[in-house]
């Protein structure tokens, strides 16, 4: 079996030594490299030839990649690099990959066109300046021959090993069986959907319902997949940490099975929770677990594909072993696990690794993406900005005289931009170009002054430089799919100031930044209890038309759960006030009738705050509990603990937050839930300015602002009540507007709804 390695890939495993250093960082996004190169391929003469496709073959090494440029005329090949800052800050290990992959490219390009010598160039283009730095050296095709064949052979033994993994993954995965023997109701349709869309090479939607098992019912699939398709990684991407753990559980319960398939699987952790020194920076001079990193990583890493469950704690210990930094360890072990369990910004953020990695090596990866609703609301902020003017303040006061000039500029600049505004809140076409124009020269300030140090960062500069940076590339691809605002800050001081701003960039719709991860990946996916309607969840985050959804039907049955609107009672801001009374009537009256643990959601602490304190006047003899603003993980493990089996009385939570989503509290330890609220996000500027974003762009705003989002909220705490095929409740959906049919489309499929009046005086069904 060949090995097929790219050339970057290949020199990233043989040429890298030394430090790890992140100073000559952030990099320039993937946006900005594509058009830095193809604005220095627009400067040259005609008969340049631009992204040439090259292979070479070392025994059963098939080595592959793009060269960025030739000129036959001059015989020149050029590998072109982007960059900011100064380039005589680049560390010279990176310097060294740089021309290992340039000096690789020159004996592709050598033996492809029977060339006798060439010369090689490093072209480093600043993006600040847009100014190009060219070294060149000239090399005989028998020198460059010499250079490539010896780094093939340091990393053939690597490769042989590959090989050998991958022929035994694949052969355990074609006979893997299901580790549970059978599948449950609904999970055989799941994981059938799944594997469908991994053999036809496309995207799938799957609305499945809670307690059907669908971690393990993806994972299984696809890893049948693996050796038909030739699935290289399957990334199983959550929005939580419990999603992680589920996720792992099921590898760990398939790795118990008979023939179980050597699976390498990695977990990665954010980088604030795997760092060992989080008061140090990322480079050899600050931090031991950087200093000679990549001398010590081959060791790390030949360890660690031994060990089949490399999870924070394990992949740690390692790490620690050998003294290199955890962090660094997991980025570099991606490229060797076979499972990759992580947050949904490993793959669909903007300069995402796990999309990078797939598009430079050409992987072809399986992507799960997993309670998806969740990725609307991720993607709008990956795609979003903000930089606040109070900001630019607090540095400037302690920023190096270099810095006074541009930022005193900004700051110039941003307050008469705030002068022309004479609303608090102030949407806009477009971010004003001058003030972007200060920005950009600050940030090119800051960014030169920052690799001028040495070791210290001041933190404060540092973060004001990543937050500009960011905004100033989310401005970059400023659309129809966004929105830009200013709110201005009014002054707390009583002397007489200028009021400073919050500039906003809101994505509102990221369909066009993740369509291009969607067709990156061999199949995607997306699976949640809630996906309901599947076209805004289709067309919001830019999946093809024709993407397959399937609705899992629900292992439990109407006579579990009772589903009774409360038409009779308004929860609207206005109503508030009247309808307290009845509320808590509807409560007492369900809980006397059956005692047990309930939940009661609330759109606001407000308005959980009022009803708990007539609850608690009227029914003292009823225990309560209330979620409070901002609670621990400790207090919201207490809050939790007092649904035991054999306890009984009302949970008060906010519909939307920690216990509205992801709880599971089988049997007796919750009964029935209350719940006071469409969900709908509060009427405000921003809400009405994105709704108003998408109405223009031919769809409809208030279903996509406040409507789906608000169902979707109520659906899942209403999850909460049945977990088993055991398990019976009820659910009151208290609002009127819960019996319009637009609202009752929403709800799923298999409940059962009544419209019941609950006035204290008389009773209505309908
Ligand atoms: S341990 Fe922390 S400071 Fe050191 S290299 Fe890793 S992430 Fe950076």
């Amino acid at each position: 079996m060949d090995y097929v390695v790219a050339v970057r890939a290949l020199c990233e495993f043989t040429a890298k030594a030394g430090d790890l250093d992140v100073r000559f960082t952030p990099s320039p996004s993937a946006q900005e490299g594509v058009a830095g190169h193809t604005l220095v391929a627009s400067r040259r003469p005609d008969h340049y030839e631009s992204e040439i496709t090259l292979t070479g073959a070392y025994e059963h090494l098939r080595v592959r990649g793009r060269a960025d440029g030739y000129d036959p005329v001059t015989n020149q090949l050029e590998e072109v690099k982007t960059f900011r800052g100064h380039l005589d800050r680049m560390p010279a290990n990176h310097r060294a990959l740089h021309w290992a992959q340039a000096k690789v490219y020159g004996w592709l390009l050598c033996q492809d066109r029977g060339l006798a010598s060439i010369d090689v160039a490093l072209v480093y283009f600043d993006i600040g300046t847009q100014e190009e730095t060219v070294l060149v050296e000239t090399h005989s095709a028998e020198d460059l021959k010499a250079f490539f064949e010896l780094q093939c052979e340091r990393f053939i033994g690597w490769s042989e090993q590959e090989v050998m993994h991958r022929e035994a993954r694949d052969a355990a995965c074609g006979a893997l069986a299901f580790p549970h023997g059978d599948f449950r109701p609904g999970q055989r349709q799941l994981a059938e959907a799944v594997y469908r869309s991994a053999s036809q090479g496309c995207a799938v939607m799957a609305q499945a319902p809670t307690g059907i098992g669908k971690t393990v019912g993806t994972l299984f699939p696809l890893l049948k997949a693996c050796p038909s398709q030739g699935i290289d990684k399957v990334f199983f991407l959550t929005a939580k940490t419990s999603g992680r753990s589920m996720a792992l559980d099921a590898l760990d319960l398939i790795a118990r099975s008979d023939d179980a398939p050597p699976l390498r699987v990695l977990e990665l952790v954010a980088r604030k929770k795997a760092c060992e020194h989080p008061d140090k920076a990322c480079h050899g001079e600050a931090c031991p677990l950087a200093k000679g990193f990549y001398d010590r990583v081959a060791d790390a890493r030949a360890d660690a594909v031994s060990i089949a469950r490399l999870d924070r704690e394990s992949l740690r210990d390692i790490a620690l072993q050998h003294e290199v930094c955890p962090y660094y360890l997991s980025q570099d072990l991606a490229r060797w696990a076979d499972v990759i369990i992580g947050d949904y910004n490993y793959y669909y953020d903007s300069n995402a690794m796990l999309f990078g990695l797939t598009l430079a090596n050409q992987w072809k990866v399986s992507v799960l993406v997993d309670e998806a609703h969740n990725l609307v609301d991720r993607g709008r902020k990956m795609y979003s900005a903000e930089l606040s003017q109070a900001g630019l303040k607090d540095i400037r006061l302690y920023a190096p005289p270099t810095l006074k000039k541009p930022l005193e500029k900004l700051n110039r600049i941003w307050n008469e931009v705030n002068r022309e505004q004479t609303e608090t809140y102030t949407a806009y076409d477009a971010v004003p170009a001058k003030w972007l124009i200060a920005l950009q020269q600050a940030v090119t300030a800051v960014g030169e002054e920052l690799t001028e140090r040495p070791a210290g960062v001041d933190e404060a500069l540092q973060q004001f430089y990543f937050d500009a940076l960011r905004f100033q590339r989310i401005a970059d691809s400023f659309g129809a799919h966004s929105l830009f605002d200013i709110t201005l800050i009014e002054p707390v001081s009583a002397q007489p100031k200028a009021p400073t701003s919050v500039m906003n960039l809101r994505n509102v719709v990221p369909a066009s930044f993740l369509a291009p991860r969607f067709a990156a990946a061999r199949s995607t996916a997306l699976f949640s209890a809630t996906l309901s309607p599947h076209h805004f969840y289709q067309e919001t985050l830019g999946l093809p038309k024709a993407t397959p959804w399937i609705d899992v039907a629900s292992p439990f049955v109407a006579e579990q759960l009772s589903v009774q609107v409360v038409g009779n009672i308004s929860t609207r801001y206005q109503h508030r006030d009247r309808s307290l009374d009845p509320i808590v009537t509807l409560m007492a009256r369900q809980y006397h009738e059956r005692p047990g643990n309930y939940l009661a959601f609330f759109s606001s602490f407000d308005y959980l705050q009022k009803v708990l304190a007539l609850f608690q006047s009227r029914h003292p003899d009823i225990e309560v509990w209330s979620q409070s603003r901002g609670m621990d993980e400790a207090a919201q493990t207490g809050f939790l603990a007092r649904f035991a089996p054999d306890s009984r009385g009302i949970g008060f939570a906010v519909l939307g937050g920690s216990f509205s989503e992801g709880v599971d509290l089988p049997g007796s330890r919750l009964i029935g839930a209350f719940i006071a609220t469409l969900g709908l996000p509060q009427i405000n500027d921003v809400n009405q300015q994105m709704r108003a974003r998408v109405d223009a762009l031919g769809k409809s705003g208030y279903d996509t602002i406040y409507l789906y989002p608000g169902l979707q909220k109520v659906v899942q705490a209403a999850g909460r009540v049945i977990r088993t095929q055991t398990d019976t409740g009820v659910v009151y959906l208290i609002d009127d507007r819960f019996a319009r049919a637009e609202v009752r489309d929403l709800l799923p499929a298999w409940w059962q709804v009544r419209t019941q009046d609950h006035s204290p005086k008389e009773k209505t069904w309908t």
